[in-house]
């Protein structure tokens, strides 16, 4: 059973800090930067272990170098940027799995926002950390890749259980949120979370990680019904 934090860094990225307490292993996904989560892992008397990199962007590697010279810690990332991620030690792919004790993820290859972008499933966590693919009421740019690619991505995630908690990369939902209410004004399970969003958010409080069951009612990207709609969707989004 992981324990999981949330660490708020730079202007909206999430960088998660996850403990298992049997082998007293301590992974970080995407440290944006070094000197909080070395913090946080300090003030909590854990060692890090290992980094889980899902994508190439500094905002998701830029504490590779530090932490790792700080804790020995391995790097495990996407095969296919290991050329823009020079800090990996470990190269993974879909079909791969990746171990934190006891705790094992399973690799998902998710292309679109970057060419190789992987995220990491952990069925007995029901946990996933999805970088900046899979956002609430959101997904993310399509800046190395297609439509197409992003609602193939979309389908690989709504495959998984409801109950499974996503854990992204920014707090982006308030802005997602205001797009997905127009792509979709009849959704009323939509209008109901924008309200409790919009709640939250006034008094600062964070809003992820969300679950797959909420993102395949209220996510009018995850919702769109063909690879054109999510395109046109996405290219609304950008303009907004
Ligand atoms: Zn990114
Ligand atoms: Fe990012």
């Amino acid at each position: 059973m992981l324990e999981i934090v949330r660490i708020p860094v730079l202007s909206d990225n999430y960088v998660w800090l996850a403990h298992e307490a049997e082998s007293r292993e301590t992974m970080v996904v995407d440290p944006a930067v070094a000197d909080p989560v070395l913090a946080e892992a300090n003030a909590r008397g854990w060692q890090i272990t290992q980094i889980w990199n899902t994508h190439w962007h500094p905002d998701h590697t830029g504490g590779n170098e530090a932490i790792k010279a700080a804790t020995g810690c391995t790097i495990t990332g996407p095969e296919a940027e290991q050329a823009r991620i020079p800090t990996l030690d470990v190269m993974v792919k879909e079909g791969d799995t990746v171990a934190l004790g006891p705790v094992v993820a399973d690799v998902i290859d998710v292309p679109a926002h970057t060419a190789g972008h992987i995220a990491y499933h952990l069925p007995s966590e029901q946990a996933a950390f999805v970088g900046d693919t899979l956002f609430a009421m959101g997904c993310g740019r399509l800046f190395e890749g297609t439509a197409e690619q992003m609602y193939a991505n979309m389908r690989k995630l709504e495959g998984l259980p409801d109950e499974t908690k996503v854990y992204c990369a920014h707090e982006y939902t308030e802005a997602n949120g205001r797009y997905a209410v127009t792509a979709e004004p009849d959704n009323q399970a939509l209008a109901e979370r924008m309200d409790q969003v919009l709640a939250m958010r006034a008094k600062g409080e964070a809003t992820v990680p969300t679950t797959i069951g909420d993102e395949r009612a209220t996510n009018p990207f995850m919702r769109a019904r063909s690879a054109d709609e999510l395109a046109a969707r996405r290219a609304a989004k950008d303009a907004f």
